[in-house]
């Protein structure tokens, strides 16, 4: 078993959490940030089937970010490994 926060006002759902409480604090973080402290109407915690991390990453596609990212470390990498033989 696993829990999310659901906020129908922004149509947000946060990742699974483990115990109930989690969630919960998931959502009080995200009335505090989104919504002023107010209690959107809607909100509720859900209770989901626990997804294995491993099949949950098998679905996982990078992001144009990722790929950003990523690009940009494989240069940082380059540029240090040609800076340790050329100085
Ligand atoms: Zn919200």
């Amino acid at each position: 078993m696993a829990f999310t926060y659901n906020c129908k006002r922004c149509g947000t759902v946060s990742r699974p959490y483990f115990f109930h409480a989690g969630a919960e604090g998931h959502g009080a973080r995200h009335r505090r940030r989104r919504h002023g402290d107010d209690y959107p109407v809607g909100e509720h915690i859900r209770r989901i089937a626990w997804v294995n991390p491993v099949t949950r990453a098998a679905g996982w596609r990078p992001s144009r970010g990722d790929a950003v990212a990523a690009a940009v470390a494989g240069l940082l990498v380059l540029w240090s490994v040609w800076h340790a033989f050329t100085n």
